[in-house]
């Protein structure tokens, strides 16, 4: 069994909504488990492309298949959900990326890992830093702490929902 992190993005319709069934979804797979659920927050696009804000969280899983399964699985569900390939970091349904696996680091043509943009995404660090603050991000070789707090990107990024109503809200469904 290994740790990672996934982080999940969303800026059409209701975010909150496809957010919380992304990970209703990704609870089906086989050879995931749950472990912690960030709060969501709400956040500025960057990058090139004018959009509407993100909602974006993070959840820690521990998985006993491969990372490039999980890609795989991962991109069924943005497939299930609508998602359609625009433009490169353009509006999405629903994005999920595999931040890092612990002690895994690979450089493949589909999967790079840990994640290249990890270190330049406050909206991915912020809600990392919530539930794994003192996590090491091998290849970085440094905590999510001290990639937070050396971050480049000073966009703005707000909590929108706590983690425990995000939780409850899940167990609603
Ligand atoms: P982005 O997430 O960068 O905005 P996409 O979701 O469209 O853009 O992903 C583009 C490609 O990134 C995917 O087809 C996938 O193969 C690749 N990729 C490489 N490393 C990762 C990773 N760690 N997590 C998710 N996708 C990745
Ligand atoms: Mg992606």
């Amino acid at each position: 069994m290994r740790r990672a992190f996934i982080g999940l993005g969303s800026n059409i319709g209701d975010r909150c909504a496809h957010i919380l069934l992304s990970i209703t979804e990704m609870k089906k797979i086989p050879g995931v488990n749950f472990g912690r659920v960030s709060g969501l927050y709400n956040t500025e696009s960057v990058g090139h492309v004018r959009q509407e804000n993100f909602l974006n969280a993070v959840i820690e899983i521990t998985i006993s298949i491969s990372p490039e399964k999980l890609l795989d699985e991962l991109q069924k569900i943005e497939k299930r959900m609508g998602r359609t390939r625009g433009i490169k970091w353009g509006p999405r349904i629903i994005d999920l990326d595999i931040l890092f696996v612990e002690s895994v680091e690979m450089n493949g043509k589909n999967l790079v890992l840990p994640h290249k943009e990890l270190a330049f995404r406050r909206f991915v660090l912020e809600p990392l830093y919530e539930i794994a603050s003192d996590v090491v991000v091998n290849g970085a070789g440094q905590t999510v702490r001290q990639l937070l707090k050396k971050t480049p990107d000073k966009s703005n990024v707000e909590l929108y929902m706590t983690s425990d109503a995000v939780l409850n809200k899940l167990n609603e469904v």
